[in-house]
């Protein structure tokens, strides 16, 4: 990199990690970005006092003598810094792609360079790296998740420190699509649902990028075998000589498949005699939570923890020690019979579709920023399990008129709401059609922005409202 003149695109944690990395090995870095308010002048000034320049306020010339790109991963491909990127024949890496061709080479040198088992997918990728370092741990690895969530891969694949075994890597459709030459050992698709077509252009695209993760894999490309789109992506993957496709199901799995047979997870792909053996991984007990998508998270995670060769008392082990983020199917307390639990990270209809199946009688608390999403299929498969749906946020008229198409007989509140109180009035509501055994769900299907910061303060919100009911409650018995 000495001597390369970089262009970073971005000042966000991403970038920045990009432009100290790039000038600690002698690079010229230019960090530029659209934005210029207070905060971005107090990153722009710290960066200066490390040696690189920063440039705000123009997020589309190209600085002059430019002879790499590396991009934060929201920018999107058509924004005008890639065009003149495109007609200067400059390339554009990510953030991933910059790790990837960095990883081990560390200023001393001695750096490591750690294979990667790598997951997309629409939903669930957070959860199952997650689960996936767990089992790596437990088997006496040293080995992270990283990628889309915690530190920057940069940094960790820069750690003279504390040099990985083994990377348990997230990446987004957007890091893969400029992550040309990443070659995972193993990789995993959990599963393809329409998302971010505004960033992509067409769902084709979309499944393209993420596609991408099995180019150049060793051991094994996981797909989903309930989805054929992941298995399609597999099939069109160019892989090493020797990988295998391994498929997990929430039935009884064929060979070269995991999957689940009287309540255990069980792996018939990574033993010796595949068309008669099967290992006995872990109980779905072992899972948290226990719903059927998150069964499937836990056997994705396995089967690329078993490509990786760690023996099945590690599964066990790993995906005991593992509890979810905050927000993801988080029980929030039982109040007068009826459980609450808060999914605000269901920000599409595909995740909110998982939490509902997991439940037999729903309140749904839904509504917010669609996205462009349409709810008629959400609505229709969910709706013998609902009890009732409360509504709020900007959009939620798209889900009212699902309901009233496909649920004409299930109870709807309208709240007519877009303030953050709305969410106490939306428990109290909830709390008001739910009978005891049921299940409030607050997954809303929609971004949360309309109302709150961001989701992690949509669900905090939620699980405030349902402390307050409790103690009301606890109050009236008193
Ligand atoms: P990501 O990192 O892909 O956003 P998370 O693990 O953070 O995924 O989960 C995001 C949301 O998707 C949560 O609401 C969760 O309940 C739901 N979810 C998790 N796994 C799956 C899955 N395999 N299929 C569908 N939805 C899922």
């Amino acid at each position: 990199m000495a001597g390369r003149r970089v262009t970073v695109a971005g000042l966000g944690v991403s970038g920045r990690s990009a432009a100290l990395a790039l000038t600690r090995m002698g690079a010229d870095v230019t960090v530029v970005d659209g934005g210029d308010s207070g905060t971005h002048r107090e990153h722009a000034d710290r960066l200066r006092e490390q040696g690189v320049t920063a440039r705000l306020g123009d997020a589309e010339t190209l600085p002059e003598g430019t002879d790499l790109i590396v991009t934060s991963p929201g920018w999107k491909p058509q924004s005008p810094l890639f065009a003149a990127a495109g007609a200067a024949d400059v390339p554009v890496w990510g953030d991933v792609e910059l790790a990837w061709r960095l990883r081990g080479a560390a200023a001393g040198g001695s750096g490591t360079a750690a294979p990667w088992l790598a997951v997309t997918g629409t939903n669930g990728k957070t959860t199952t790296v997650q689960m996936l370092s767990a089992i790596l741990r437990a088997a006496g690895l040293r080995a992270p998740a990283v990628g889309n969530i915690g530190t920057p891969l940069i940094d960790v694949v820069l750690d003279e420190q504390e040099p990985p075994d083994v990377l348990a890597v997230e990446l987004s459709s957007y890091q893969l699509h400029w992550a040309p030459s990443l070659r995972a050992h193993s990789a995993a698709v959990l599963n393809l649902a329409p998302d971010h077509l505004d960033w992509h252009g067409t769902m084709e695209a979309y499944a393209a990028d993420k596609g991408r993760i099995y180019e150049g894999n060793q051991v094994a490309c996981v797909y989903n075998c309930a989805d054929p789109a992941t298995e399609r992506l597999v099939r069109e993957a160019d892989v090493e000589e020797g990988c295998r496709a391994v498929g997990f199901t929430l039935g009884t799995p064929g060979p070269s498949e995991l999957g689940v047979v009287d309540g255990i997870l069980v792996d018939r792909a990574f033993v010796e005699d595949r068309h008669r053996q099967a290992q006995e991984l872990a109980e779905v007990g072992d899972v948290t939570p226990a719903a059927p998508h998150n069964i499937a998270n836990a056997l994705a995670a396995a089967a690329l923890a078993r490509a990786y060769g760690v023996p099945p008392s590690a599964v066990r082990d790993g995906l005991r020690a593992f509890s979810p983020d905050a927000h993801r199917i988080a029980h929030v307390a039982d109040v007068g019979g009826v459980a609450y639990v808060d999914d605000s990270k269901a920000t599409n209809t595909h995740a909110t579709q998982a939490s509902l199946a997991a439940y037999e009688s729903i309140v749904w608390i839904a509504g917010g920023l669609a996205k462009g999403a349409t709810f008629d299929e959400l609505v229709r498969t969910s709706a013998p399990r609902l009890r009732g749906a409360v509504l709020i946020g900007a959009d939620r008229g798209l889900i009212r008129e699902a309901l009233s198409r496909h649920a004409p007989d299930v109870p709807v509140v309208d709240l007519a709401r877009t303030d953050t109180e709305a969410m106490a009035a939306a428990v109290h509501e909830a709390a008001r059609l739910a009978r005891p055994g049921d299940t409030v769900l607050m997954a809303p299907a929609c971004a949360s922005m309309d109302m709150f910061v961001n989701y992690n303060a949509r669900g905090d919100a939620f699980a405030e409202a349902v402390r307050e009911l409790a103690a009301d409650r606890a109050h009236d018995v008193e």
